[in-house]
């Protein structure tokens, strides 16, 4: 069925949409993670830890130091079972999320300060939890920034955790059956401990699509919609629900036709599932014979087996920033030498292209180090270009691993030509040095550069001169064309990734190399977006560089292309001057050719690395039901 803008079940400003005149009500909310369910609702509701305030004796301080203790152990206990089930269970990155609340108990600082406030005020433990975690919520704000919200999230669920414990509760994360769990927010931990049993979907008042959580359902590949704005309270467990997770709507009652096509749409979803998983060792090419490189965006070294299984042609970016993530400190050369051979004999004969640290901006600040304008500051190569040391060790790291041949570099952020010299100069030094100490390398490695800022897109012609290839970086290049911060939820409408003039940077780009005869990727998040496979295979891209479950959707879609065709459109979005006329134009051409693609994309949330929202996904997220 098919509904209008103006039909009556169209949602209002509020999110919830107009009751059709029986019981069926539809809630719309955020995509958080793609995908169908239908099934019986189950209301979560978190027991509340209630604490009341107490005066102690010096004899009972004594006993709450103790009890403190055992509880803190018992919440240690329960953590740690929790983050190897993560591993079991997620992605490194996903199951980091646990690994920090660990680290967060086990802070020393709080400890100190937990005891001391015990005996100078001697007061009961639960209640100089809360007591701090009120600070922090104050200090925290009404936070703007989504990681600093996930930060508070992450501290809150520790410390109820450890009230939990003093107070001998016991929390209830499992239900019976399969059900769509819906909840007025789930923390990490829930979203984790439900997928034990057979949850089908879950359905949230509050929570962003980079929360927490949101991330987890997607790396649990379980569907999910949040900001349901307070639907859990009109929802009674037993309630038939359907979740669509791809436009972000749950339908409660759901029509006797409302189930009917659901379940048409969850079979064709099965049937494509199985199509694409055809696909993996088919080459990427047109109909008509056109070849491009599809890989992978990754970060860890157990990404990879996922990533073989995807059918990818390599990896086309591998941020190698996370081992100084993990360490609080830059990886010795020793260090990093072992992580990239393995990764390029893992990988081995398919290429694997390491950029050089990207740290700064939203990556991690230095400690001590404090900028007004990260995103213009002190990142990517300028640190490394003022941190030789460090930037030498990388690059030896490097080199060291690409004996068998199948290893790329490539430098973020450069600016100009001026930039590129020194980075080249440096790499030849280090070349220089490893022949001296006959340490084997590939001395035809190729290198490249990210094409992210601006400036570089106007200096392309030379650039292209002193490298291999170019990979397109849009994720920061539209933010710095565009002038919208990526991570500011503000402005998040203002990111655009289809603008007119990001689409003419990346044709210019493309043209630019092709001139000077070095191929052209892309590894921003535009790559792995479906509504955009046919315009950049039409605008000349060789590869398209992705997070690694979108892969198999982008082949189908290359696949059932023609490169002429590809070209026509390309040609006819670059007459459009607005970034909704290009939505519009390019999500009708999909619809025209590939409908059950479209219908069925499991990826409408193009936002993995939680680096940026594509807001511009959820604008017509109501055009058929
Ligand atoms: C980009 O900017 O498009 C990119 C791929 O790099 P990152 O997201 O790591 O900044
Ligand atoms: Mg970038």
């Amino acid at each position: 069925m098919k509904v209008s803008a103006n039909s009556n079940n169209f949602p209002d400003s509020q999110g919830y949409l107009v009751d059709n005149g029986k019981q069926e009500r539809i809630y719309k909310g955020l995509p958080a993670s793609g995908g169908i369910a239908i099934g019986p609702a189950y209301v979560y509701e978190r027991e509340e830890v209630y604490v009341v305030e107490r005066i102690l004796s010096p004899e009972e301080v004594e006993v709450e130091i103790q009890l403190l203790d055992d509880a803190m152990e018992r919440a240690r206990a329960e953590l740690g079972k929790i983050v190897s089930f993560a591993h079991e269970k997620l992605n490194q990155d996903a199951a980091a999320i646990f690994e920090s609340q660990l680290l967060m108990l086990d802070d020393p600082e709080m400890h100190k300060a937990l005891n001391k406030r015990l005996r100078d005020e001697c007061k009961n433990a639960d209640f100089l939890i809360h007591d701090e975690l009120e600070k922090f919520r104050v200090l925290f704000g009404e936070a703007k920034d989504e990681l600093l919200r996930d930060r508070m999230a992450d501290l809150d669920e520790v410390g109820q955790r450890i009230m939990r414990n003093l107070q001998k509760k016991r929390l209830h994360s499992t239900v019976e059956g399969e059900h769509v769990i819906i909840a007025e927010q789930l923390t990490p931990s829930d979203t984790l401990l439900f997928s034990r049993n057979d949850v089908l979907a879950y359905a949230t008042d509050v929570g962003g699509i980079t929360s927490h959580a949101a991330i987890l359902s997607r790396s649990l590949k379980i569907p999910a919609v949040t900001a349901l704005h307070g639907a859990s309270r009109e929802i009674a467990t037993g309630d038939l629900v359907i979740l669509d997770g791809q436009h972000g709507l749950l339908i409660v009652n759901p029509t006797e036709e409302h189930q009917a096509e659901y379940a048409r749409k969850i079979e064709r979803i099965i049937r494509l599932e199985t199509e694409l998983a055809d696909l993996v060792d088919l080459p990427c090419e047109t109909s008509d014979g056109h070849k491009v490189e599809l890989s992978a965006n990754a970060e860890f070294v157990n990404e990879l087996e996922f990533i073989i299984t995807q059918g990818s042609k390599g990896i086309g970016l591998y941020r190698t920033e996370h081992l100084y993530i993990a360490k609080g400190e830059f990886p010795s050369e020793q260090e990093q030498y072992i992580e990239y051979s393995e990764i390029a004999h893992s990988m081995y004969p398919q290429p694997v292209i390491f950029r050089t640290f990207d740290i700064g901006g939203d990556k991690l600040l230095e400690r001590g180090i404090s900028e007004l304008n990260p995103f213009l500051g002190w990142r990517g190569i300028r640190m490394m270009l003022d941190k030789t040391d460090i930037f030498r060790h990388q690059l030896r790291a490097i080199l060291r691993a690409s004996s068998m041949k199948n290893i790329k570099i490539m430098f973020p952020m450069i600016s100009g030509v001026a930039e590129l010299r020194e980075v080249l100069a440096v790499l030849e030094e280090v070349k220089a040095e490893l022949t001296e100490e006959l340490v084997p390398f590939d001395e035809h490695m190729e290198v490249g550069l990210m094409i992210e800022v601006p400036s570089a897109v106007f200096v392309a012609d030379e650039l292209a001169k002193m490298v291999d290839f170019f990979s397109i970086g849009t994720n920061d290049l539209v933010q710095y064309l565009m002038a919208v911060d990526r991570n500011n939820e503000l402005i998040a409408d203002l990111y655009q990734e289809f603008h007119p003039a990001v689409i003419r940077a990346v044709k210019s780009i493309i043209d630019t190399g092709h001139a000077n005869g070095i191929w052209v990727g892309m590894c921003g998040e535009l790559a792995g977006n479906p509504l955009a496979t046919v315009m950049l295979l039409g605008l000349g891209l060789d590869e398209f560089s992705m997070v690694p479950s979108v892969i198999p959707e982008v082949k189908k879609i290359i696949r059932s292309t023609t490169f002429e065709d590809a070209r026509t459109v390309a040609a006819n979005v670059l007459r459009l001057p607005l970034a909704t006329d290009v939505r519009a134009y390019l999500d009708t051409h999909m619809r025209a050719h590939y409908p059950h693609l479209r219908e069925t994309l499991r990826n409408g949330v193009n936002s993995e690395n939680g680096t940026h929202r594509n807001h511009e996904d959820n604008g017509d997220q109501h055009a058929t039901l």
